[in-house]
């Protein structure tokens, strides 16, 4: 956990912005520098053997640190795709650098296609909130977060979708990211998010491997189907059901109404998609 910095950290944090009370001619000079400064605390913090288990057994029996010489970095298995909902780039880059704002993003990709790349793809970000995905509570832990930069009702712009997909590429080689764990926030966070919204062309991504699509050809589902199950199975939380249903319908049927009410039409989809995610799972 990196919310509440030790008192070490915040001394180095202080340092750092006490020397960067001097008008820096780069930007994110402090920014980069407390980035730094944050990565050894954790560093310095990981290579501590930990606190020994309390127990109840007799000393000769009480749990021992014996270092292991195999292992590695955890790798993130998810993709969340957002988008900003700001006016600007620069402001999102101010938000992800200021630590008031207690959230961030491990890439920002721009209208004009260039990329930000914000925070090591090892370290946790904190973009997903108060998210669910199937069983997965803790989103942030386990994923990669990316933000379009988008107010939320304008189009993508070719080259930044160009970008999001070559960013998409080398990320799904390099951590073997299975294609359905490509995913938005509003599919983890119903009734409380939206992004990347319904401009954002998740069928073209799944075209390339990212996200799952329904196919061309469609089948009435069997009357004892419960789309509620379908819903569950493709991976939303159906706690909210009316919100899950309108979560569903933006990712994937973001041309018709985007209600609670399911059409025949809906329904078929759902029920394609569920079994495709069922045939994956088994
Ligand atoms: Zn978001």
């Amino acid at each position: 956990m990196i919310k509440t910095p030790s008192p070490a950290a915040y001394a180095l944090l202080l340092l750092a912005a006490l020397s960067s009370s001097c008008a820096s001619k780069k930007p994110y000079a402090t920014s980069n520098k407390i980035y730094q400064q944050q990565v050894k605390v954790i560093a310095a913090e990981i290579s501590k053997p930990p606190l020994p288990l309390t127990d109840t057994l007799p000393a000769e029996k009480a749990s021992e640190w014996v270092g292991t010489v195999n292992f590695g970095m955890r790798r993130p298995n998810y993709v969340v795709i957002h988008h900003t909902a700001q006016d600007s780039l620069g402001q999102t880059l101010k938000t992800f650098t200021i630590s008031r704002t207690q959230v961030s993003a491990h890439y920002v990709i721009g209208k004009d296609g260039k990329v930000y790349h914000m925070l090591s793809d090892y370290l946790r970000a904190w973009h997903a909130g108060n998210s669910k995905w199937g069983s997965i509570t803790d989103l942030n832990s386990v994923s990669l977060g990316i933000e379009m930069d988008n107010n939320g009702t304008e189009p993508y712009t070719e080259v930044q979708l160009n970008s999001l997909l070559n960013l998409l590429d080398t990320i799904k080689l390099n951590y073997k990211i299975p294609a359905d764990n490509f995913i938005g926030h509003g599919d983890i966070a119903p009734g409380r998010k939206v992004d990347p919204g319904v401009n954002f062309p998740w069928k073209k991504l799944a075209e390339k491997g990212f996200g799952i699509w329904y196919s061309d050809s469609l089948q009435t589902p069997p009357p004892a189907f419960d789309p509620m199950d379908g819903l569950l199975i493709i991976g939303y939380d159906i706690s909210r059901p009316q919100d899950a249903i309108k979560a569903f319908k933006r990712h994937y049927l973001p041309d018709v109404a985007q209600d609670a009410e399911w059409t025949d039409y809906a329904l078929s989809v759902l029920y394609n998609l569920y079994i495709k995610k069922k045939t994956a799972l088994l």
